[in-house]
């Protein structure tokens, strides 16, 4: 065990007997201060909180002549959970009750020996794991959401209220939205700290502006990070989203009025993929390919006779509603057939990818671009990546061709997320989306539901309610919305409504997955869509799957 101490000049000579006395129990760490000179408590607090923050210290013990000064010092950090006791009981509850990690001590309220009889009290004490308890401290986090933007409450009230709402709904709704996922508070301090105050057009190493060092070494990391987490030869860490990053590959490869072949919107594909009403739609010659009738999955050899035909500059594969696996080694045998550039937007399965749950394309692909927000789960942003020799047309189609100064802090952010990959825990994550997926998808099936192209491989499903009840995607939503289940209108492969209505919805598991559901809370999940759906009219219905979704909501804190 460790612990971590400190005291300003007040609690010096009460810190200098609890050194020694429980130098015996444990490995203690004296962060000072070391002499009985004035000296400000904050300092000595914050390296003690900073050092459990870390989990560099099992425990911190602080004091100052009350005690107060350093408790309210260290409470300032996260995961820190400071109580200042002036007696035994009191530090055996912190411990019971609140998970308290650091003592704090009055050196001048308590004798050093009953001081250590409290503080051996507080590191033998273990938490009570019972369900109210344990439901307080989770509303003590979760009081932490709120906290991070606590100073907006007075300086701008009406964000605030926003900031507010926003929390409430994501902690007490089920979230299915197959595009979204909850960031992590370690990408939310990257993405809302001082590297936005900074100018850095250009790339690390070649600015426009002086004083780009602490930016360059956070764009540094990103470029590296991607590059070794997806096993690529150059990444390009500037799109300001998903769409910027297929318009950087299409601005470094090819001309307006060129052929891309690729997926149509009503099937999967996604805006920046050619449609009309899109910048990409407008400027290149689109060729839509589709998935098979019957099967409802692409159909490689009919990819290939329509690539040998168009002769496309670009094929262009990746989509934001395709249940299956992609075969990207027999699109690569297709592109070197029609001679064309290989481009995968993984924008919905990068975090898949990443925790090999899905093949990766980028051995093959020349170009592979990705927003980071979906199943990656990092800040809303975009990321190329691409053969080495693309690297340099890449990287000035983004700057000076497309964009002015990069989002250093949301670049800061994706670095965030991409070290985040690195680990284990977010490779069992990725795994855990897919078989949460997959048994959430078969308890709507087997309640009747058509399921499009008849189950998932990946991190979402496509329920054909149209084709099932009778009634349209943007019906079933609205139902699932009152009930506390949010999920979006999708169109379905030859869909007959138009998109505004759609015949289909899109269920995700990649945010629930998130909050650590798992298989069980997918089958009641799964059972209330049937519920609801099964019930289109019957608003008693709505109102009860939403009571239960919140409560089961509420178990699982959003990180
Ligand atoms: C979400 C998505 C994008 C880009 O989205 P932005 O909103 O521009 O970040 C690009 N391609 C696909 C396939 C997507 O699903």
């Amino acid at each position: 065990m460790k612990i971590a101490v400190g005291s300003d000049h007040g609690g010096f000579e009460l810190k200098q007997a609890l050194v020694a006395a429980l130098a015996a129990k444990a490995k203690v760490e004296d962060f000072g201060s070391k002499t009985r000179e004035a000296c400000d408590y904050t300092d000595y607090a914050q390296t003690v909180a900073l050092a459990v923050a870390k989990g560099e210290a099992d425990f911190g013990i602080l004091v100052c002549t009350t005690g107060i000064g350093v408790s309210m010092a260290a409470n300032r950090f996260q995961n820190v959970r400071a109580a200042l006791c002036q007696t035994v009981d009191a530090a055996v509850v912190a411990r019971q009750h609140n998970g308290a990690n650091v003592l704090c001590l009055s050196g001048a309220a308590v004798s050093p020996e009953y001081a250590a009889e409290i503080a051996s009290a507080f590191i033998a004490t273990p938490v009570d794991m019972s369900e109210r308890h344990a439901r307080r401290r989770m509303k003590l986090e979760r009081a932490m959401r709120l906290s991070d933007a606590s100073g907006l409450a007075k300086d701008d009230p009406e964000v605030f209220a926003t900031i507010v709402a926003q929390t409430e709904q994501e902690d007490t709704e089920i979230n299915l939205i197959a595009s979204e996922n909850f960031s992590s508070r370690a990408c939310r301090e990257a993405a809302g700290s001082v590297l936005m105050n900074k100018y850095a057009e250009g790339y690390p190493g070649k600015r426009w502006y002086s004083g780009c060092l602490p930016v360059d070494a956070a764009e540094e990391l990103a470029r590296t990070r991607a590059c070794r987490l997806f096993g690529a030869d150059h990444a390009n860490v500037q799109p300001h989203c998903g769409s910027a990053a297929n318009m950087a590959v299409y601005f470094a490869t090819i001309k307006p009025g060129d052929t891309i072949l690729s997926l149509s919107l009503d099937q999967g594909g996604h805006l920046s993929h050619g449609s009309p009403v899109n910048f990409s739609g407008k400027i290149y010659n689109i060729v839509p390919y589709t998935v098979d009738r019957e099967t409802e999955v692409l159909d490689y050899d009919a990819l290939e006779r329509q690539a040998l035909e168009v002769k496309p500059k670009i094929l262009l594969t990746g989509a934001s509603a395709y249940p299956r696996i992609i075969d990207f080694k027999r699109i690569r045998e297709i592109c070197d057939k029609a001679g064309c550039i290989m481009m995968v937007d993984m924008a919905h399965i990068a975090g898949l990818v990443a925790g090999g749950a899905h093949p990766s394309p980028v051995p093959y692909a020349d170009f592979v671009t990705s927003t980071t927000h979906k199943t990656l789960g990092g800040p809303r942003g975009g990321l190329v990546l691409c053969k080495e020799k693309w690297a340099k047309a890449l990287d000035s189609a983004v700057f000076p061709g497309m964009q002015g100064g990069p989002l250093e802090n949301i670049i800061a952010a994706k670095a965030v997320c991409f070290r985040e990959w690195m680990g284990e825990e977010r490779k069992g994550y990725a795994q855990q989306v897919v078989k949460n997926c997959a048994v959430m998808c078969k308890t709507v099936k087997d309640r009747g539901y058509r399921i499009v192209s008849g189950g998932t491989d990946n991190h979402l499903f496509l329920v054909d309610v149209k084709g099932t009840k009778g009634i349209t995607g943007k019906e079933a939503a609205a139902a699932l919305d009152a009930a506390g289940i949010v999920v979006n209108k999708n169109t379905i492969p030859y869909d007959a409504e138009s998109p505004f209505r759609t015949s289909g919805i899109r269920v995700g598991t990649a945010s629930v997955t998130t909050r650590g559901m798992k298989e069980p809370e997918m089958i009641k999940i799964g059972t209330w869509i049937a519920d609801v759906l099964d019930n289109i009219a019957d608003v008693s219905v709505q109102e009860r799957v939403k009571r239960e979704a919140k409560a089961l909501a509420l178990q699982f804190p959003v990180p």
